[in-house]
């Protein structure tokens, strides 16, 4: 038996389906909500009595059960090996209104495959339906004293200015066929090719050099490093290897890749000197403050003043270099609620004055300090001050004053950690920010399976290297002017 997950994981690229079929998939969600938005929508909807689905049924239990409810929540079919969950149904006389959720705000790039799957399936066991809605978060609803499931949502049986019911209709999934394909196939029926699902949203399948492992082995300097390029896979093919041999003409012209052919043309590193120095004078002042931040996103609201979306900085690190070339450092985590002691601990141990450094500050670090002054008018004129303070590390990177082939085509802090320390971290107990998140809810949601003490020394451990991190870039950015 399938789920339409499978089916989309397959037309991704079937090479990506076998390579984690046999895998428990993780489906934690990286958005956060502790309350359970089936009983939300229930509560907006006024479903007091209802059938609930549960995992394993099959369509008799829903059938046996058409006659004696008008509300249907979480139903389970399938038919054709495929298994699919309605989230909420209504009956209306003879035919059904379906209810889908959106895990947004605002509704865009809808999922098609999803809902024609499942309308066709409904469909072809009798089901008829008369409408479909699509429920979604409303951007304007603000938390206040408790959770209104009454103004949480909005309904919309419209899409561009269609309706649902005939957008979703235009077309028939396919999902026989690509259960067939999955049945009469294996990984070795497909020739390895690449495909946009090797990088989808920028980010590189975890299969990547298990697929092409010939590029494990590249120079770093290899043209497959280039960086924002259409055209290094059509280069390489025709026979330029490295960045330095790079055809002009197919080169898109950004200032990364400009500094990327550079570098390799220099032996391996190119520094504007100029501009970089220009850049460094940002930080000539003392004391100067290296800091990162972790926080979770909540996609229902759960704390005074917070709308969907809103993120809750819960932990930061921060070294602070004085007029003696000295390093202190200091760190906060909290739990819960804990904006307000995060801002107080910040306002504490900030130093007044100097610039504060980060990586790409503007998009994380600067964001949560202004919506940490919306919060709390109290601290506002502070927080505002800080955040003018603050200079990006991320800046020579990404305007080309710096490369280095080391970094293979990768602007991250990590990888700068990582070529100008040797320090890794994938040697540390958490590894990534998404980690570091899902860990931190195990100490907020009081997990008791995991070693809080333990946990939070590894949050601090990771967090801390970002923040050092921050400090070791710099001071070989002084190294390199
Ligand atoms: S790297 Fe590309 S070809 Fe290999 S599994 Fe991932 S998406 Fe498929």
């Amino acid at each position: 038996m399938y789920h339409i997950g499978d089916l989309k994981r397959f037309i991704r690229c079937p090479r990506y389906y076998f390579l984690t079929c046999d895998e428990k998939i993780n489906n934690t969600q990286y958005l956060r909500s502790d309350e359970s938005i089936i009983d939300l929508l229930c509560k907006h909807l006024h479903i007091d009595n209802c059938y609930k689905g549960s995992m394993g049924e099959n369509n008799e239990c829903f059938f046996n059960n058409a006659d004696s409810y008008q509300w249907f929540v979480n139903t389970r079919f399938e038919l054709e090996n495929l298994r699919i969950k309605i989230p909420l149904m209504h009956k209306d006389k003879d035919a059904y209104d379906i209810y889908f959720f959106y895990r947004g705000i605002a509704l865009k790039d809808l999922d098609f495959y999803y809902y024609r799957c499942n309308l066709e399936i409904l469909r072809k066991l009798g089901i008829e339906i008369d409408d479909i809605y699509i429920i979604y978060i409303n951007k304007d609803y603000v938390y206040h004293e408790s959770l209104d499931s009454e103004e949480l949502f909005l309904i919309t049986d419209h899409y561009k200015g269609k309706r649902l019911i005939d957008l979703f209709d235009e077309e028939i999934a396919d999902y026989k066929e690509i259960i067939k394909r999955i049945e009469g196939t294996n990984i070795d029926s497909y020739v390895l090719k690449k495909n946009k699902s090797c990088h989808l949203h920028n980010s590189q399948c975890p299969f990547y050099y298990e697929c092409f492992k010939e590029e494990k082995d590249l120079p770093d300097d290899s043209i497959l490093t280039l960086v924002s390029s259409q055209y290094k896979e059509k280069m390489y093919n025709e026979g330029i290897k490295y960045l330095k041999d790079a055809n002009v003409d197919e080169l898109e012209g950004n200032k990364i890749q400009y500094a990327q052919v550079l570098a390799s043309r220099n032996g391996g590193q190119f520094v504007d000197k100029y501009n970089l120095k220009k850049f460094l004078s940002k930080l000539d002042s003392r004391p100067i403050c290296f800091i990162d931040f972790e926080w979770d996103t909540y996609i229902i609201p759960k704390y005074e003043g917070m709308k969907a979306l809103d993120v809750l900085p819960f932990e930061y690190v921060m070294f602070i270099l004085d007029e003696n070339d000295e390093l202190k450092s200091y760190s906060f985590l909290g739990n819960g609620d804990c904006r307000r002691e995060f801002v107080e601990a910040l306002l504490n141990n900030m130093p007044k004055s100097g610039p504060i450094v980060a990586y790409n500050a503007l998009g994380a670090e600067v964001m949560r300090v202004k919506e940490l002054a919306n919060y709390f008018p109290e601290y506002e004129k502070e927080l505002l001050d800080i955040a003018d303070r603050f200079v990006d590390l991320a800046f020579p990177f990404i305007n080309g004053l710096v490369y280095d082939v080391r970094m293979r085509g990768n602007l991250t802090l990590k990888k700068l950690v990582d070529i100008i320390s040797g320090i890794s971290y994938k040697d540390l107990e958490i590894s990534d920010g998404i980690d570091a998140v899902l860990r931190w809810r195990d100490i907020d949601l009081g997990n008791e399976d995991i070693n809080e003490e333990e946990t939070i020394n590894s949050l601090i451990e990771y967090c801390g290297l970002d923040a050092y991190g921050l400090y070791l870039v710099y001071k070989w950015l002084l190294e390199l002017i």
